[in-house]
């Protein structure tokens, strides 16, 4: 059913859904274009909508090959939407969701135009935030590049920010979508365009092996993670691209390569990868426990076939849109509380085998049961021994909430 948005355009069929709205597509004075109606909460934000039509300049002045642009805002009524170009064709989580990993060779041509995008978008004096397959888009009538990749747009540039902005989260909220968080974002650092390239490494890390570096678990798990623990090595991985990943997923942001270099050293690999099958990597599932360490003892307390990643609902109310990723807001966790030291779940891996990825997921489930356990057993024996108040202290240990993780339905605008 068609559907009017302003005087101009007119919205005709349901493209997708995302966490801030509905993408249609639609016909403008200009040919076909696509058409993201905000959701209805948001555009009835007066202040959301007011930001938005403040940074119109900015939202609409990104124009770059590698970037899907947006023609146009359109405040209407009820109606608040970003009328962009067109792509015709899907998004890169719906193709990794398709294939489970690509390619040596696709997948770093994917990460190389995303990153010559955002090398663009940086100069113009843009950070995306937001940075993950569910916003790059594959354009299928596009000539076909290295690897048999079609070229990939990045989209959604600024809208994280506008939506996430600090009215609706409070000063110590995190904006961001958790597995392609950078750790100084975790640790409160303002983000700048070196988060971009944390979460492109991590979306390149994720198109070669399946899944992403840091993910799986509860929100708070993968933050610590990301601070945390070091990247598990992928096998049979070209050694230039693994020095490559590494070096974008420096903890420290200084580390890391800005987006042009980046985009360079990329196209500078695709020659060797040719015809590379995709790597054969084991998915992270449950782990088997080191053993001798009687701490860790216990069977995996997820199963195996859990999602491994958590979709919070961006806004208060809302429920996720999808059963994809999408938009968490979070307290940042206290340095404490990262190093571990209020709650002593977090360990800086030693081995490779802690390195590997659903490893420290496993051992942060298993303490935690041992710590229920053990929180029951000592909450017995105070009672037995009418120690009211040490009982109290039990049973806030066995909180099966992780320390600095404020579930997003707890977040409200600021007063
Ligand atoms: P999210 O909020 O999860 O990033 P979006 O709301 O941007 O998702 O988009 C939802 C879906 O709509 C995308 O997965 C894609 O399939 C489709 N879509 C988004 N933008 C465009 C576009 N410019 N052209 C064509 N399809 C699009």
């Amino acid at each position: 059913m068609a559907r009017n948005i302003g005087s101009r355009y007119t919205a005709h069929q349901v493209l997708g859904r995302g966490s801030a709205g509905t993408v249609w597509l639609g016909e403008g004075p200009d040919g076909p274009v696509a058409i993201k109606l905000l959701r209805e909460d948001l555009a009835a934000d007066q202040e959301l909508v007011g930001r938005f039509v403040q940074e119109r300049t900015a939202l609409l002045g990104l124009s770059h090959a590698r970037v899907v642009a947006v023609r146009d805002l359109v405040v209407d009524g009820n109606d608040l939407a970003l009328v962009m170009d067109l792509v015709r064709g899907t998004d890169l989580r719906t193709r990794l969701d398709r294939e489970r990993r690509l390619a040596p060779e696709a997948a770093v041509a994917i990460a190389a135009d995303v990153a010559e995008g955002l090398a663009a978008a940086h100069s113009a004096g843009v950070v995306h935030r937001d940075v993950k397959p569910e916003n790059v888009l594959l354009d299928m009538q596009g000539p076909l590049g290295p690897g048999g990749a079609h070229p990939a747009l990045l989209t959604d540039f600024g809208i994280a920010r506008l939506v996430d902005a600090p009215s609706r989260t409070r000063a110590t909220k995190i904006i961001g979508t958790p597995d392609y968080l950078a750790p100084e974002i975790v640790e409160g650092l303002p983000p700048r365009a070196a988060v971009d390239i944390y979460a492109l490494a991590t979306v390149l890390y994720e198109l070669l092996a399946g899944f992403t570096p840091f993910g799986g678990g509860h929100p708070g798990a993968i933050l610590r993670r990301h601070v945390t623990e070091s990247v598990a090595p992928l096998p049979g991985i070209p050694d230039e691209l693994w020095q490559l990943l590494v070096q974008c997923l420096a903890k420290s942001p200084a580390s890391r390569l800005r987006a042009a270099e980046l985009a360079g050293r990329l196209r500078e690999l695709l020659p060797d990868l040719a015809g590379m099958p995709p790597l054969d990597v084991d998915e992270p599932g449950p782990d088997i426990p080191d053993p001798g360490q009687e701490m860790y003892e216990e069977q995996p307390y997820a199963p195996a076939d859990a999602p491994r990643r958590a979709a919070v609902p961006l806004v208060h109310g809302s429920a996720p849109d999808s059963n994809r990723d999408t938009h968490t807001s979070m307290r940042v966790p206290s340095a404490d509380e990262l190093s571990g030291g209020a709650h002593g779940t977090a360990r800086v891996p030693r081995s490779a085998a802690d390195r590997r990825p659903g490893m420290a997921r496993h051992r942060a489930e298993a303490v935690r049961r041992r710590r229920i356990r053990l929180g029951a057993a000592a909450a017995v024996l105070a009672a037995a021994a009418g120690v009211g108040g040490w009982l109290a202290v039990g049973g806030d240990e066995a909180d099966a909430t992780p320390p600095g993780v404020e579930r997003s339905d707890a977040d409200h605008p600021a007063p």
